[in-house]
């Protein structure tokens, strides 16, 4: 029997494996595609505190990013930019394997090509039932960590995970830049409702282009990437889209009898962006701590587990909720709400404010951006137009 199997070998599975393995724990990893890191469906931007918090490869680091441009449905457009870079671009398929093979280096097992099919719980262990090339086998544990993303197959079947805020729908292109020097956000409901689209310059001559919306992300994305293309910042040669869903914020429970979830498939993302490597790692380092606590008392129940989701919740719990509240907000404009909030900002010194804006806990910031600045520049304006003055 296993201490521990890890479903999964995304970011937060293989990080998850390598510290459970370095503690001297025995750990199996199972991942349903033949290769760790393909296929990828990620642009890889993490904020700077990643690599300050994890011990992680930094060969994986593709691109340093210090400013943004921010454009709005008609065109209009701000800059944010900082003295030192704020965020990195990762190869994110070097960075899942560079953590398999760190797990791999401390002990860990990998079984590639086996797709976990069911897992069932007793007093006694996990059993696991996978799939492996065709084969029916059958693992057991007395811990299993499912960090599946967002197949919700294993999370559902043990009745985890059931209370979620609903997923966006993301999709990428891998892509040519032709003249995309800088880091471009592009905030429009019509384009990308409910999300927003990207263009990101990474290594030498390449770019990921991407977006997440409430609905239809292919068109929309094919859309975005053609309207780019005419503009001659990229070209496509024939690039493949991949396209998933992204959560909207936590998924609980998280743990239960024997069994954790991390990651997305425990909807650790920051609600704002989608992004949630960090969120996600951050997911993964309490699950190793609750779960290390857990196998040296060999009480494995999910009283003993419910520490973890405490854990990660009191973490980024906050700047989830605050992140899902502005992002309701968002939701709701129009592409002429939008250019106006646009105007609004250019006319001021936000983008000036939203560079100071920290990049893994930017809610409050934005809030207080939102109703400090932006509202007092609509009273400013309202007041100009008017001819009322301030007392
Ligand atoms: C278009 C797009 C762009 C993104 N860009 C960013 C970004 O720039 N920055 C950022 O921080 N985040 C980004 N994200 C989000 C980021 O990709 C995820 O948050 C991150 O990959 C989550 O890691 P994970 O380990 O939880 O899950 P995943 O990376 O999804 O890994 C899960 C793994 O589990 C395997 N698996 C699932 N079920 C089973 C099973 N039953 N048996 C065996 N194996 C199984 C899968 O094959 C997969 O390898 C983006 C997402 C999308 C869709």
């Amino acid at each position: 029997m296993h201490d521990v199997i890890v479903v999964g070998a995304g970011p937060t599975g293989c990080y998850a494996a390598r510290e459970l393995a370095k503690l001297g724990y025995g750990v199996l990893v199972l991942e349903e595609h033949t290769e760790v890191g393909t296929p990828v469906h990620c642009t890889g931007v993490v904020g700077v505190e990643l690599y300050r918090r994890f011990d992680l490869d930094r060969s994986c680091i593709q691109t340093r990013l210090a400013s943004a441009r921010f454009l709005s449905p008609s065109g209009q457009s701000f800059r944010v930019a900082s003295p030192q870079p704020s965020a990195l671009v990762v190869d994110r398929r070097h960075f899942d394997q560079s953590l398999a093979r760190q797990a791999l280096a401390h002990g860990a097992s990998f079984l590639l090509g086996a797709r976990a099919e069911r897992v069932s719980t007793t007093d006694q262990q996990s059993v696991v039932h996978a799939t492996c090339l065709g084969d029916p086998l059958v693992f057991s544990a007395r811990l299993v960590i499912l960090a599946t993303g967002t197949d919700e197959c294993l999370t559902h079947q043990l009745d985890l995970a059931r209370k979620s805020t609903p997923c966006m729908l993301g999709g990428q292109l891998f892509v040519e830049s032709l003249s995309l020097d800088e880091v471009e956000i592009h905030l429009s409901p019509s384009l990308a409702p409910g999300g927003f689209a990207w263009a990101v310059p990474a290594n030498g001559h390449g770019a990921r282009v991407g977006l997440i919306a409430s609905r239809e992300p292919r068109t929309r994305l094919l859309n975005f990437a053609d309207a780019l293309e005419a503009r001659g910042a990229i070209r496509r040669n024939g690039a493949k889209m991949t396209c998933r869903p992204v959560p909207g914020g936590p998924r609980t429970p998280s743990y239960g009898d024997r069994v954790i979830v991390i990651g997305d498939a425990a909807g650790q993302v920051k609600s704002t962006t989608s992004g949630g490597i960090y969120y996600g790692l951050l997911g993964a380092e309490a699950a190793v701590r609750s779960a290390h606590e857990a196998l040296r008392l060999g009480d494995l129940g999910a009283a003993r587990l419910a520490n973890y989701e405490q854990s990660w919740l009191k973490h980024i719990g906050r700047e989830q909720r605050t992140g899902r509240t502005l992002r309701r907000l968002y939701a709701n404009l129009t592409d002429r709400d939008m250019d106006a909030l646009f105007w609004l900002t250019r006319r001021t010194g936000i983008p000036r404010l939203l560079s100071q804006l920290r990049f893994d806990w930017h809610t409050a910031g934005l809030l207080t951006v939102l109703w400090r600045d932006v509202l007092g520049a609509v009273t400013g304006a309202a007041r100009e137009h008017t001819g009322i003055t301030a007392d």
